[in-house]
């Protein structure tokens, strides 16, 4: 039956349209798959006029056919929203939900152009990891123009075309305003992932002695936490930590109105969102590295505060450089992470995660196994990169084009970022054949230099304002999608892989 509905749509329509045959789904008589012709992606739904006369899709045309034995409609629908919620309602594991309620660790697949979860999908097949599909940071979201409903909406399309039936998570990354938050409430966001750098004093390690101990005895909650913390000794593993005046006043100083922050997020969470969610607290954007009795304060203070939260995202020890390798004295950061695997089972509740997680090939299986398996890792950025790459393989002509844009933008661009990277080591593309320009994905420069600009390339327009290269981008991938999913498939398995114990 359900093929037989498929072939008299694929005849009817003459082969306008290929059919994504995962995504076909039945439900009380009626049929729901995603199609595409040469230019678009389209819902299509059938059934019986009766049956469809309940559903509220949007429709761009319908076809009514009858082959003798079959009487169906056919309903040819855009990709909106709408018509999403649509679907939602009718197969409820479309909708996203939290991690919490799984055993096994989870990892975040950010998707700056919003049409690689497919490829995301078939990279999590067989593995026992928990996937967040949905997961962009405010930064990434104003880059790319999009929203987190679009980030959220593009990445269920993507479940729907592969026919997954989840288990999925979404994560509102690097949230900094309530706007914001309050923007993800609605979007029904499942991870929420706070970011307080803004209330976070990085320059507490500039004071003088004097200067920090005055500025310390100027706080009124002082005394509180001294009385919680001040010569206290916690057994971590074999390690004794203990907060000396000197050490509790500088992380007090550096974090205490970060806390507060979290809290006051924390609150308006709870209040607003009525469904069940998880939060994290990202304490990565910062200059240095989370040392593990500053870790120990956060987490003991946001437990004694009553915020719940799921995953913490400390600062780990040595450079962690976009779309690249590990860089810094693995050992170091081995026995580091070490402490803070103990400070998380001594306090309990939470797991570690590890954000700028692309490609770091070398960190994976210390990751994996000192967590015991107890973590969270993001990428996002990596995911681009094999789209450029796809571009330049199947288009290089248009990749040329990038490249040379993305060397004018990348001095601008690099601002929000620590990277190392040194432009004069990336070759002259004048001088590289077509079929050369994939070998720039494995030069660590010149992967930077895509990966940071992607902002700057997608929104670049041309004098009469059309888009200079993301129409064109995309066009490319739509073409040679099989490539293009193929690509980031691997790439991301290629990660998930060396997480799997
Ligand atoms: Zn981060």
């Amino acid at each position: 039956m359900r093929q037989k509905a498929i072939d008299l749509f694929i005849k009817t329509f003459n082969q306008q349209y290929d059919v994504y045959p995962l995504s076909v789904k039945e439900r009380d008589n009626c049929y729901f798959f995603l199609l595409k012709d040469k230019e678009k992606k389209y819902l299509a739904v059938a059934g019986k006029p009766a049956d469809l006369q309940r559903l509220n899709f949007s429709t761009k045309k319908e076809k009514k056919i009858s082959d003798g034995e079959l009487d169906l409609l056919f309903k040819i629908c855009h990709m909106t929203h709408e018509n999403l919620s649509q679907l939602q309602l009718i197969f409820k594991y479309l909708k996203p939900t939290c991690s919490k309620k799984f055993p096994e660790p989870s990892f975040g697949t950010g998707d700056r152009l919003g049409i690689a979860t497919p490829a995301h999908i078939q990279a999590f097949k067989g593995k026992n990891i928990f996937p967040i599909l949905a997961q962009l940071s405010t930064r990434e979201i104003t880059r790319t123009e999009s929203s987190l409903q679009r980030v959220m909406d593009n990445a269920i399309w993507g479940c729907f075309e592969m026919g997954f039936e989840g288990p999925f998570g979404s994560d509102a990354d690097h949230i900094k305003d309530l706007d914001n938050l309050q923007e993800a409430i609605n979007c029904g966001f499942t991870l929420y992932t706070l970011d307080p750098s803004d209330y976070i004093n990085n320059d507490i390690a500039k004071y003088s002695k004097s200067e920090l101990k005055q500025k310390y005895q100027e706080l009124p909650e002082r005394h509180e936490i001294e009385k919680r913390y001040l010569d206290r000794e916690f057994n971590i593993g074999k390690e004794k930590l203990s907060f000396g005046q000197d050490s509790l006043a500088e992380i007090v100083l550096t974090y205490g109105e970060a806390i507060k922050y979290i809290v006051k997020f924390y609150k308006f969470l709870k209040e607003k969102n009525k469904e069940d969610f998880e939060l994290e607290v990202s304490i990565d954007e910062t200059p240095g590295p989370t040392s593990p009795l500053a870790h120990l304060w956060i987490v003991s203070e946001l437990q004694y505060r009553g915020v719940s939260f799921q995953n913490l995202a400390p600062h780990f020890i040595g450079d962690w450089e976009k779309g690249i390798e590990y860089v810094g004295d693995i050992n170091t950061f081995k026995k580091e992470l070490e402490l803070h695997c103990q400070i998380v089972s001594h306090v309990g509740g939470y797991k570690l995660s590890l954000h700028s997680g692309s490609d770091k090939f070398s960190v994976y299986p210390i990751f994996a196994s000192e967590t015991g398996n107890l973590f969270h890792i993001k990428t996002a950025g990596t995911s681009w990169l094999e789209a450029a790459k796809t571009v330049s393989l199947c288009q290089p002509d248009l990749y040329r084009e990038i490249h040379n844009f993305a060397l004018t933008c990348f001095e601008r661009d690099r601002f929000s970022y620590q990277l190392t990277t040194d432009l004069k080591k990336i070759p002259d593309i004048e001088r590289l054949k077509d079929e050369e320009l994939v070998t720039l994905f494995s030069n660590n420069n010149a992967r930077q230099l895509i990966h940071i600009t992607y902002g700057s390339i997608l929104r670049e327009r041309d004098e009469e304002g059309r888009y200079r290269f993301k129409d064109r981008i995309y066009q490319t991938l739509f073409t040679y999608e099989k490539a293009h999913y193929q690509a980031v498939a691997e790439h991301i398995k290629g990660h998930l892989d060396l997480l799997s114990l």
